[in-house]
């Protein structure tokens, strides 16, 4: 009998967690360990902060699908992981804290035999003095944020109805903040509800980042085929930006906010600031925060994970100079190199470095994006340690069949511009790889027949059927198994 514990309920651990779930026999335990009750699906919460989306639409109970599937639930937060036992105990075990009302602040011990740590990303806003809920900035990072930030927007469409100009603030909340691709989607569908309400002489949109250009997304941007041509993502997003009224401030790294006020440094060293009168800007992302011990009680935290706080994996974390880095350096397998029954995928994993150039300003602040930490690759690296824990358990087999590299695998990004079946928008964007391969693709770092845009009606409804087929895998409905990551 093995215990696999999956650590996080998020894309990552509840693909994870099914496909182990599915694949091994009944005497194996699959215990999954997350602080709530729910999962939701994050890139509808776009919605959810437009008011398009309830709250309900987006996220669904997960005790009884896992009481269904024969999946112990544990509503706790781990704390700690003791990857060789310790404190009277031979085996590895994870420290817990319940979460539940009843139970808060509780802790436990539970031993494992396999871990899958899908904890993703801690959302640091305490990174930026000033940022977040509140504070004095909005986010859509999880469902409960985006509810506020909608009630706050509408209060501002209010406003603007009664005949006041605002502005309107959204991108990076951090020098090295990641995940403009939501932000972006964010910016566009705020443009929309408020052309849809005929208040585009009321509002005054600023889109603020941390790219060096515009389209960057943490991933150096790309050179996309679109209509036929080859075009940048610069000029792509720059168009749509232009297209939707929405201004720029780029190479801006916010450092603090005050009430209606960033303060933010630019890559030429100046100093600026930016009023607003609402902004949703997304934090920077950390590691989850646990800490890990060995039998002795020792702190081996510096060793088991990045000063990110993700955990090392195997990746290649030598540090070398940002143009020596290879596709190579990137994970394939998820995998712990100090304790080998560790597996980290989704966003919980350390990236080996920068994909987009590290920009310094003169007084030494870096402003960049850190890579992008999409959806698909989160759901394909879960389930692909899933499917190599049940290879290890069920006949010993540690060749690892299943392998998913950054450097290998493409992604597919569908920003909504929009809402509503006939007046919906949204820009396609497929990139393949999504780290750029210049060795094998020299002229443009990535494979052109797979890396396109393109944006339209159709995106919208992609991504709509996207939601509700995700969904539909995530509950666990019919066939889930089928559908892809
Ligand atoms: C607003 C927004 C829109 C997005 N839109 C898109 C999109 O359109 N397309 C796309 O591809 N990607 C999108 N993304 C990115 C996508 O949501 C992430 O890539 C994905 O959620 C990462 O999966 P994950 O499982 O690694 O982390 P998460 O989904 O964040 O899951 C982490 C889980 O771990 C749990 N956890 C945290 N700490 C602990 C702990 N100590 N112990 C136990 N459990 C813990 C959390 O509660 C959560 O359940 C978007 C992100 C945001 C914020």
């Amino acid at each position: 009998m093995a215990r696999v514990i999956v650590l996080g309920a998020g894309i990552s651990g509840h693909t994870a967690a099914a496909h182990i779930r599915r694949k091994l026999g009944k005497k194996h335990e699959v215990v999954v360990i997350s602080p709530s009750e729910y999962y939701q699906w994050i890139p509808s919460n776009i919605w959810v902060g437009v008011g398009k989306m309830t709250v309900d639409q987006v996220r669904f109970k997960l005790p009884p699908l896992y009481k269904r599937w024969g999946i112990q639930f544990e509503q706790a937060k781990a704390t700690e992981i003791h990857p060789e036992g310790g404190n009277g105990s031979q085996n590895p075990f994870v420290t817990i804290e319940y979460t539940t009302p009843d139970k808060k602040g509780e802790k436990a011990n539970i031993e494992y035999d396999y871990l899958v740590n899908a904890t993703g990303p801690k959302l640091n806003f305490e990174a930026t003095e000033g940022l977040g809920p509140g504070k004095f900035t909005y986010s859509v990072c999880s469902c409960d944020h985006a509810i506020k930030t909608w009630e706050a927007l509408k209060g501002c469409f209010d406003q603007m109805k009664a005949g006041k100009k605002l502005k309107i603030l959204i991108g990076t909340g951090h020098p090295t903040a990641t995940c403009q691709g939501a932000a972006f989607e964010y910016a566009l569908n705020v443009a929309h509800e408020i052309k849809q309400l005929n208040l585009t002489d009321k509002a005054e949109l600023i889109w603020i980042s941390n790219e060096y250009e515009i389209g960057d997304f943490g991933m150096g941007g790309a050179f996309i085929k679109k209509g036929g041509y080859v075009t940048s993502t610069k000029v792509f997003s720059e168009s749509v930006l232009a297209e939707y009224g929405i201004r720029w401030i780029k190479r801006a790294g916010v450092t603090k906010v005050e009430e209606g006020v960033v303060h933010y440094e630019n890559l030429d060293g100046e100093k600026l600031t930016q009023d607003f009168d609402f902004a949703m800007l997304i934090p920077a992302f950390a590691g989850s925060g646990m800490k890990a011990f060995n039998k002795d009680g020792e702190d081996i935290s510096p060793t088991m994970f990045a000063p990110s706080g993700f955990m090392k994996v195997d990746a290649d974390y030598s540090g070398k100079p940002f143009e020596d880095w290879n596709i190579e350096d990137w994970p394939s397998i998820y995998q712990n190199p100090l304790y080998k029954n560790i597996f980290a995928p989704g966003i919980a994993f350390a990236p080996p470095h920068q994909i987009s150039k590290p920009m310094k300003s003169p007084n030494g602040t870096l402003i960049t994006p850190a890579p992008p930490r999409t959806g698909m690759p989160s759901g394909v690296t879960g389930k692909i340690v899933a499917l190599n824990i049940v290879d290890i358990i069920n006949s010993g087999e540690t060749n690892f069949r299943h392998k998913a590299s950054m450097g290998k695998m493409g992604a597919a990004c569908i920003v909504s511009a929009g809402y509503g079946l006939f007046k919906g928008q949204a820009a396609a964007m497929t990139v393949f790889p999504i780290v750029p391969d210049w060795e094998k693709y020299p002229m443009w770092g990535r494979d052109l027949s797979y890396t396109v845009g393109e944006i339209g009606l159709a995106g919208h409804w992609i991504k709509l059927l996207l939601h509700y087929l995700f969904l539909h895998k995530a509950k666990g409905y019919p066939l889930w198994w089928l559908l892809p990551e």
